[in-house]
């Protein structure tokens, strides 16, 4: 199995990565996934499928992934109906990369990771600090932020500041989230738990997740009178977050300093020149069947 994220603003070069553009997909599909209800919409492929859909004919290859969150939702199609040539790993890409995008994660990423003794982490990241997290499958005592910030330290995800290796610096609250429609215009926490799609407690249809903050890159509450810019009201120290910009992957741009306008793809990055294409941010495989 493939670990997959998804990167916004890759820029870390590199070549293309071939995924293709999801117009290209049956429109049913990319309905299917969009709907599906688990946060992280990341997939990864499944083994073929040879199914009979004409009793006189012979079998046709369906080409299928699978959801990483539960594993459960199975989506695929005829090979027949897809871009020539198309395998389950360019099919997961794709529906990825297409939900990411909807949902306005700037990455996410989900699956089975062999380092560090291996675990499982759902994650998706809006920026600014903040994450949904989910490592709930681990049945581990380990908290949500700790395998989120061990991952950071592993190297299995980037993070966009060097102190997201630190499990103190996080907040954490538990939620139950229902994403069978994407949750628009999410900047900060609050607008998570403003939307009539989260819930504090378990409900039909609602997935569990931890609503996560990275506290030095939440931007600071604006306050009810005075509008001060976000960049003063900052609470670190520009020389702080200066060393912290040099170290991250080129391609993270801070929310609070420019217009949270997500480049589309085939753009370039004004900051770092790269073309905006989806690219693979971290993979791993682990021994086990397919189920
Ligand atoms: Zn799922
Ligand atoms: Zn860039």
């Amino acid at each position: 199995m493939t670990i997959r994220a998804t990167h916004a603003k890759g820029g870390r070069g590199g070549g293309d990565d071939g995924i293709l553009p999801a117009m290209t997909l049956p429109a049913a599909l990319l309905s299917a996934v969009e709907r599906h209800g688990c946060f992280s919409g990341c997939y990864r492929s499944d083994s073929e499928v040879l199914a009979c859909i004409d009793p006189t004919r012979p079998l046709e290859p369906v080409v299928s992934v699978a959801c990483t969150d539960c594993l459960t939702f199975h989506p695929g199609a005829l090979a027949t109906l897809l871009p020539l040539g198309m395998t389950g790993n360019a099919l997961a890409a794709a529906l990825t990369a297409h939900v990411r995008s909807l949902r306005s994660y700037r990455w996410a990423a989900g699956g089975y990771h062999t380092k560090g003794g291996g675990f499982w982490l759902s994650a998706a990241y809006y920026g600014d600090g903040l994450f949904l997290v989910d490592a709930s499958r681990n049945r581990s005592s380990r908290t949500d932020v700790e395998v989120l910030a061990e991952a950071f330290k592993l190297g299995v995800l980037q993070p966009e500041d060097p102190r997201m290796v630190d499990p103190t610096l996080y907040t954490s609250e538990l939620a139950y989230v229902d994403m069978h429609a994407p949750i628009a215009n999410i900047h900060t926490k609050q607008d998570l738990l403003a939307s009539p799609q989260r819930s504090a407690t378990p409900r039909q249809s609602h997935h569990r997740v931890s609503i996560v903050e990275f506290v030095p890159l939440v931007p600071a509450a604006p306050l009810a009178a005075a509008a001060a810019a976000p960049a003063a009201a900052l609470p670190a120290a520009p020389a702080a977050m200066l060393t912290a910009s040099t170290l991250l992957p080129p391609a993270s741009p801070s929310r609070s300093s420019a217009p949270p306008r997500a480049l589309a793809a085939g753009e370039i990055c004004p900051r770092c020149g790269a073309e905006v294409q989806e690219r693979p941010l971290f993979t791993g495989t682990y021994l086990g069947c397919r189920c």
